[in-house]
């Protein structure tokens, strides 16, 4: 069964041209960082049991580096548990999915 958390209370979609480093082979799961809501606080990237997450070079439009989604961690791929989906005071992240069937 797919595995997906998303807010609904978003007044504008993610900008995935600034959260997404896409990686081959096909990833186990996908998870959309909204750049532009992201502070760098890093609790997420802290949290990821995988390492997921990490922050990016980059700046928003507030200043802060934002977070970005690397799919493969020091510690494995991402399970899509949703932990920084929970974890982040921002509702930065704006989906954890699940790409596997079954
Ligand atoms: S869903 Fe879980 S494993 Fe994937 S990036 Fe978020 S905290 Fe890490
Ligand atoms: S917890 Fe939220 S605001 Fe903090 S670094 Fe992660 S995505 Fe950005």
């Amino acid at each position: 069964m797919e595995t997906v958390f998303r807010p609904y209370i978003f007044g504008k979609g993610p900008d995935e041209s600034m959260s997404q480093q896409v990686v081959q082979p096909l990833p186990r799961s996908h998870v959309v960082v909204d750049a532009e809501r992201c502070k760098g606080c890093e609790l997420c990237v802290v949290t990821c049991p995988h390492k997921n997450l990490a922050l990016s070079a980059g700046l928003n439009r507030n200043g802060y580096h934002p977070v970005v989604f690397t799919y493969h961690g020091e510690k494995g791929d991402c399970t899509a548990c949703g932990i920084c989906y929970y974890v982040c005071p921002d509702f930065a992240i704006a989906e954890v999915r699940s790409l596997r069937k079954g």
